[in-house]
């Protein structure tokens, strides 16, 4: 009993001190699992002997792992926003498809389980981690910020945040979207990126699409959105809009992967593991071919 206390005392620590916390769980391997033992422990009450055996699993993180918790349902809760062609858009029968879809279906085969897709609000994934779904795929950039919350897979794709900008435009650096009307999708990298600009005016959208709209419609200077997405609607609107590379405007690379619950290193390894097996195999660059490229025509 003692243990569990002291583990539950751990994870209430390690949330009034989410950084300092997360550095040390990197640093041992340990804590983080003790964090998962606390949770464990609080939700279901389980018998002292099973918390011991879960701690020494923490001391061999080496050894096989049996199942990671999110899948011994043996159904893997996938949350996404299908807003964001060409990784994620709801097909002509109302269904969430695309390249993240794709992909993530493609690993629950591998890992034996049925791949369950729930279409949410960008901004609620993070969040909805270990809760509603087990795991995001969402075109999702890792940012620090997020990792507090979550850990990620190994990064699957390069992106960069591109600008959308109507066609006569002079806006072409940097200090040029000073003061200007941006639209973004909200909780998104290009919405933090945009609130960072000198006096701009940032305006939140639930889909990059209205965005584009706006600024179509006039009221917007600019919208700001991760490349493929952006090169996808400068193809809807290719009289009215011209995408350009945020590499113009100093933005940097970003890398897209699944955000998965925290310190379930048991996912991770599997996940990681199906993902590698499929850019070894020539799979993902099938996906690639079938999804990605030509999606800005
Ligand atoms: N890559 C961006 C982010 O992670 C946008 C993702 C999205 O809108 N689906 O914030």
């Amino acid at each position: 009993m003692k243990k569990i206390l002291a583990a539950m005392l751990t994870a209430v620590l390690c949330m009034g001190l989410l950084t300092a916390c997360g550095n040390a769980a990197e640093e041992t391997g340990q804590a983080a699992e003790t964090e998962e033992t606390a949770t464990e422990a609080a939700n279901e009450a389980e018998p002292a002997d099973a918390v011991e055996e879960t701690a020494e699993e923490a001391a061999q993180p080496e050894a096989e792992a049996s199942v990671s918790e999110a899948l011994a349902d043996g159904v893997l809760n996938v949350g996404t926003n299908a807003e964001f062609p060409p990784f994620e858009y709801v097909d002509d029968n109302g269904e969430p498809d695309g390249f993240d879809i794709a992909l993530i279906k493609a690993i629950g085969e591998k890992l034996g389980v049925e791949v369950q897709v729930e279409n949410m609000e960008f901004s609620a994934l993070v969040a909805s981690i270990g809760g509603k779904i087990d795991v995001a795929i969402a075109g999702m950039t890792v940012t620090d910020e997020r990792k507090e919350t979550v850990d990620f897979s190994d990064s699957y794709y390069t992106a960069v945040q591109y600008v959308i900008l109507p066609k006569d435009s002079e806006i072409a650096a940097a200090a040029d979207l000073e003061g200007k009307a941006i639209g973004v999708q909200l909780g998104t990298t290009g919405d933090f990126i945009a609130e960072e600009i000198a006096g701009a005016e940032v305006a939140q959208y639930n889909k990059a699409l209205d965005a584009v709209n706006d600024l179509v419609n006039g009221r917007l200077d600019c919208v700001i959105v991760d490349k493929n997405p952006a090169l996808v609607f400068q193809s809807k609107f290719e009289d009215q809009v011209k995408a350009v590379d945020g590499a113009q405007f100093d933005f940097e690379a970003e890398e897209y992967a699944i955000a998965i619950p925290k310190g379930d290193t048991v996912l991770a390894e599997q996940i990681n593991a199906a993902l590698k097996e499929m850019m070894d195999d020539g799979t993902f660059d099938e996906l690639v071919k079938e999804y990605i490229e030509g999606s800005d025509e």
